[in-house]
């Protein structure tokens, strides 16, 4: 491109910047009002203003009793004049950069200094006169200012962004169909990549700068239009394949069913209709189910799994983490094994001789339902008969790992569990091409857990809300964020040592001196031996055990319902959706619960609002928003795995009408338009997004 030599070529780079593509979507980062300029008398107080001035003083000046320097210009505009002041600064290149008479822009916070007004640190800007007769580019009109790489001036950079706009924004090839950018009033590409650089005379300042200008609107509808494009398509895609029609007779469900002593809440009962309607299409489910902690998601799983069975097929149950395998097995097992439906458990604590066995016998057919973890799809495992897939996600998993799944079985059927759940904007980015069935329900009969926030220099307080479950016959939770003081935690409590010193205190506790036996503190962290931590786990459930000090392994999957009361130590330390999963460890039986939040009374802002928030609702679905809002959609998924991608221009968290408005867009056409036959550039368009930054939520 005209004007980008080797060296500043290598400066984009850096930037990831390599085509020039990729330099007109690189926005400013603001814009400047300079159509007309404040006076400096007229300045206002506290304000962000740009200010024309010509230099009248400059130089260095001893400060802190002549142990350090600042740097300071004396600006004026004949209304008054401005003080600048650098306190970091290379006096020579300053001295260089400056002199009197010089005139320049100033872009910074305006303050009161005594009876004048001050700028600290502001971006300048050299105010020479453009040629006559060209377009105004830095002056007499609205100014993009971009983030500068190093080495580069901000007039050089708009210089170069004014030629790629000149030169090629109307080469960009228009990928929205006409009728899409008439109906939702989208200016076309190319006057949108102009008007972003360069905004047009008439232009709002504040719309710009906030991202919410015609041309921003359009780049972010476009960004995520073709993600949803995408999506569709894959989801039709899916929807095409022959699939397995299952033929459920209810020979297995009905027997389930009629066991329990209670029945189906309206929500599981909806939900259960709407994946039996799936399965029985002669094309392959695809269907996201959310539904809070305690829900009952486990068991429209196993439901699910039993219609597959019945239909004479296999049901695969994949787990994030050993844990969560095993005690998902637990509950399969012990709901199915009565029906004679046998189940598999493969981690990979297995020996080979027992790995060979297990693969062996699910390639025969002999197990109908396996529960495992990752080692499902890494491993060269076959099925016989591979019906359903059942994925318990907790966001680990992402569409690639489903689509290995998918692809151990012909076409089967897949569900996808989450169990903390995901903000409306993620569900429709990340899981754009899944069906959603929402379990909108408790069982009945849930108490609501009281949650409340105590110093952790509470000890005895706390101490005394544990004796007091175990007094009551009830059971208790402790849980510590890691197990042995590492170098990277050295200041958290030991959970071992605490579990001995709870027992110790416990074991002394006037509230507990008239209990049968002594009360009994028991272990479990991610150190011990499968073995170990199941012995304490059965002991625990089964009421041996009144206090369970652990280490989050108990995060997921474990269910006592006569356990009332979760201590959450160094409840600072957990992100939001962690401490609900930890929450909903309580208040599944029928005992009114409590969830006790231990963190240091000094806390930053934003562990504050955490843990406020914990307190303030109970409801996952808000908690999952307001956790998305406090880490942003990066984070809260956890990994770039999760497949969330990178948006240039969009913002999930900013721009959610605009995402929901571009994914009806494009659902919509390809209702109409299967193919994209009519929409050739589209196709094109799309083809291109895919391939590139998208690639990560891969083309099915
Ligand atoms: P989730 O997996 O959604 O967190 P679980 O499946 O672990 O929830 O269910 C929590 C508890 O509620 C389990 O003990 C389960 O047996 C019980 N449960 C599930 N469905 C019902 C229901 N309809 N009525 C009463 N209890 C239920
Ligand atoms: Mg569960």
């Amino acid at each position: 491109m005209k004007g980008v030599g080797p060296r500043l070529a290598q400066i984009f780079l850096q930037r990831g910047v390599v085509t020039v593509e990729d330099a007109l979507y690189t926005l400013p980062r603001r814009y400047e009002d300079r159509r007309h300029f404040t006076r400096i008398a007229q300045a206002q107080i506290g304000t962000h203003q740009s200010l024309l001035g010509e230099v009248l003083l400059l130089g260095t000046r001893p400060i802190a009793g002549g142990r350090r320097h600042l740097f300071e210009l004396v600006v004026g505009d004949g209304s008054g004049t401005l003080s600048c002041k650098w306190f970091q600064f290379h006096p020579r290149t300053m001295m260089a950069r400056f002199r009197r008479g010089q005139r320049l822009i100033l872009y910074g916070e305006v303050r009161a200094y005594g009876g004048s007004r001050e700028m600290i640190h502001p971006e300048v800007e050299l105010a020479e006169e453009e040629g006559e007769g060209s377009e105004p580019l830095h002056f007499r009109r609205i100014v993009p200012v971009y983030t500068l790489p190093e080495g580069l001036y901000q007039r050089q950079l708009r210089r170069i962004m004014k030629h790629a706009v000149d030169e090629y924004a109307a080469g960009a090839l228009e990928g929205l169909p006409a009728a899409v950018r008439t109906q939702h009033v989208l200016p076309d590409l190319a006057d949108s990549l102009r008007d972003v650089h360069f905004p047009p005379e008439d232009a709002d300042v504040e719309a710009l700068n906030r991202e919410g200008s015609p041309a921003h609107r359009r780049l972010i509808f476009d960004e995520f239009f073709f993600l949803e494009l995408g999506l569709a398509l894959r989801r039709q895609g899916v929807q095409e394949e022959p699939g397995i029609a299952f033929r459920p007779t209810g020979r297995l469900t009905d027997r389930l069913l009629g066991g329990l002593p209670f029945a189906l809440t309206n929500a599981q009962a909806r939900v259960l209709e709407e994946i039996r309607r799936d399965m029985e299409a002669p094309r392959p489910m695809n269907r996201l189910l959310q539904g809070d902690v305690g829900s009952g998601k486990t068991l429209v799983a196993v439901l699910a799994s039993l219609m597959a069975v019945e239909s004479g097929y296999q049901a695969a149950l994949m787990a994030p983490t050993e844990i969560l395998a095993e005690q998902h097995y637990r509950t399969v097992h012990q709901l199915v094994a009565p029906l004679g439906v046998r189940v598999a458990l493969l981690t990979s604590a297995l020996t080979p001789a027992q790995r060979e066995r297990l693969h062996r016998h699910v390639a025969q057919g002999l197990y109908e339902i396996v529960v495992g973890t990752h080692a499902l799809i890494q491993e060269p495992l076959a099925f016989a008969r591979l019906g359903l897939a059942v994925i318990d996600e907790q966001h680990r998993f992402g569409v690639l790992q489903r689509a290995a799944l998918r692809a151990k079985g012909a076409h089967p059927d897949i569900l996808v569990m989450t169990a903390t759940p995901i903000p409306r904007t993620l569900a429709l980015t990340v899981y754009g091409d899944l069906d959603l069935a929402v379990i909108d329900g408790m069982p009945p009969g849930r108490q609501p857990i009281r949650t409340r926030v105590v110093p952790a220099e509470h000890r005895a307080l706390i101490e005394r809300l544990v004796a007091g479950e175990v007094q009551a016959g009830r059971q208790a939770y402790v849980v510590y964020p890691l197990v042995e003081e590492s170098e990277k935690a050295a200041e958290l409590r030991d959970a071992t040592r605490m579990a001995e010193e709870l027992q110790q205190r416990l074991a002394a506790h006037e509230t507990l001196r008239s209990l049968p036996r002594p009360c009994r503190v028991g272990l479990v962290h991610g150190r011990l031996s499968g073995e170990e931590k199941d012995r304490v786990m059965a002991e625990f459930r089964e009421g041996r055990v009144d206090v369970l000090v652990a280490t989050t392994v108990i995060e997921v999957g474990i269910d006592v319902a006569n356990a009332t009361l979760m201590v959450v130590e160094h409840a600072e330390r957990f992100g939001l959706s962690q401490l609900h999963q930890l929450r909903g460890r309580v208040g599944r039986g029928s005992h009114p619960s409590q969830c006790v939040l231990v963190a240091p009374r000094a806390q930053s802002e934003e562990v504050r609002r955490r843990l406020q928030a914990m307190a303030r609702t109970a409801d996952g679905f808000q908690i999952a928003e307001e956790d998305l809002a406090l880490r942003g959609p990066g984070e809260f998924l956890g990994t770039r795995q999760s497949g969330l991608p990178d948006f240039r221009v969009g913002n999930l968290l900013r721009d959610g009408s605009l995402l929901a408005q571009a994914r009806e867009a494009a659902f919509a056409l390809v209702r109409e338009d299967p193919r994209l036959r009519g929409e050739p550039a589209t196709r094109m368009v799309l083809r291109r997004r895919w391939q590139g930054r998208l690639e990560l939520v891969g083309i099915g």
